[in-house]
C-alpha cells in the first residue's frame, strides 16, 4: 500500500520537472523500465528522471486515500460495487473486460497513474504544460474496466480541475489509435467537456461510443493525411468550443510498426502530430496536460523514442 506519510501539503512550489523522487515511493509502472531502457536515446536523462519523479509525487499527493478522493469527491461516481471489486481483488462482470489480472499492485498502479495525471494538471496550470509518464487509460468507464484500463485517469483529473481549480471548460484530444470509448461515455451530455477522438476505425473497441467529435481513420493512413485531418479537426474544435484546459492523450500506437495499430505514421510523422496539438494549445495559451496512452511497437526503442519526442515537443512549446 502507499504510505500516507508521503502526502504533500502543496504543489505550488513544484517546477514543471520535479527535482527528485520521494524516497519512500517506488515507481511500479512499466514506464520506469521503459524509460530506463531509453538511456541511449535521451537528450537529457536528468529531465526524464524528474518527470518520473513527478509521477511518484503525484501519488504522494493523494496517498492511500486515493479511493475516497476518486469516488466520493470528484464527480466520477464509481459505484461502490466496482470499488469493492478493485479493493478486494475480486474479478466480477465489472472487471472482467480489463484483460488484466486483478491484484493489489496492479490496482495501486492505476491509482498512481491517476494521481500522476492530476499532478500534471497542476503543473500545467502553473507552467503551461505538464506531462505524466503513464496514464491515458481511456477505455475505463465510470463503473467498469475495459481494455487494460481500470481507472480513467484523465476523467478523474478533468473533474478535479473543475471542482478544485475552477477550470470550466475542458477539451480532451485523444490521438491514441484506439477510440477513447470510456472517456466519451463518461462525458456524454456534459457540455463542459469536449471529447475528441481520432482513431483507426477498424480496431478496438469494436463498439465505439459517441465522442463530441470522432474521426474514424481507414487502415494505413500515413503522415500527411493524418496531420491534415488532425489540423482540420483542431480548427473545428476551436470554432465550436472555447477551452480553458486541454488534455492530450499522445498514444504512439498510430505508428506504422505498432503491434496493435493499423495506421501508417512514421516516427517523424508522430512527432509532427505532437507538435500540431501542442502548437494548437500554445496558440491560444491554453494549459495542456499530456499523458502517454498506448504504444506497442515491435521494437520497444521506437516506442520510447516517440514518447521522448512528445516530451521534447512539450518542452519546446512551453519554453517559448
Ligand atoms: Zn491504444
Amino acid at each position: 500500500m502507499l504510505d500516507r506519510s508521503c502526502q504533500l501539503g502543496s504543489t505550488t512550489t513544484l517546477s514543471p520537472l520535479i527535482d527528485r523522487p520521494h524516497p519512500q515511493l517506488r515507481l511500479t509502472s512499466s514506464s520506469s523500465e521503459a524509460f530506463s531502457a531509453a538511456d541511449g536515446l535521451l537528450i537529457d536523462r536528468r529531465r526524464f528522471a524528474r518527470m518520473l519523479a513527478a509521477t511518484a509525487l503525484g501519488t504522494a499527493t493523494l496517498g492511500s486515500s486515493a479511493h475516497a478522493w476518486t469516488v466520493q469527491d470528484r464527480g466520477i461516481r464509481l459505484p461502490p460495487a466496482y470499488l469493492a471489486d478493485l479493493d478486494g481483488d475480486e474479478h466480477t462482470e465489472r472487471t472482467r473486460d480489463s484483460e488484466l489480472p486483478l491484484a493489489r499492485q496492479i490496482v495501486n498502479a492505476y491509482y498512481l497513474a491517476t494521481a500522476g495525471t492530476c499532478l500534471a494538471t497542476k503543473l500545467a496550470l502553473e507552467h503551461g504544460g505538464g506531462m505524466n509518464l503513464t496514464g491515458g487509460f481511456h477505455h475505463a468507464f465510470a463503473d467498469r474496466a475495459e481494455g487494460f484500463c481500470y481507472l480513467n485517469d484523465v476523467a478523474v483529473a478533468a473533474r478535479q480541475l473543475q471542482q478544485d481549480d475552477g477550470v470550466g471548460r475542458v477539451v480532451i484530444v485523444d490521438c491514441d489509435v484506439h477510440q477513447g470509448n470510456g472517456t466519451a461515455n463518461i462525458f456524454q451530455g456534459d457540455s463542459s467537456v469536449f471529447t475528441f477522438s481520432m482513431h483507426q476505425r477498424d480496431n478496438y473497441p469494436a463498439i465505439k461510443e459517441k465522442s463530441d467529435l470522432d474521426i474514424d481513420l481507414l487502415n494505413g493512413v500515413g503522415d500527411n493525411e493524418y496531420c491534415e485531418t488532425l489540423s482540420g479537426a483542431l480548427e473545428r474544435i476551436s470554432a465550436e468550443f472555447e477551452a480553458d484546459f486541454v488534455f492530450y492523450l499522445a498514444g504512439v500506437d498510430p505508428y506504422e510498426l505498432d503491434q496493435l495499430g493499423g495506421l501508417g505514421l512514421s516516427i517523424d510523422g508522430m512527432r509532427r502530430r505532437d507538435r500540431l496539438v501542442l502548437d494548437w494549445c500554445q496558440a491560444s495559451k491554453t494549459p495542456v496536460a499530456v499523458v502517454l496512452a498506448g504504444g506497442y511497437a515491435f521494437n520497444t526503442d521506437d516506442t520510447v523514442q516517440m514518447h521522448c519526442n512528445t516530451y521534447r515537443e512539450l518542452e519546446s512549446v512551453i519554453g517559448q
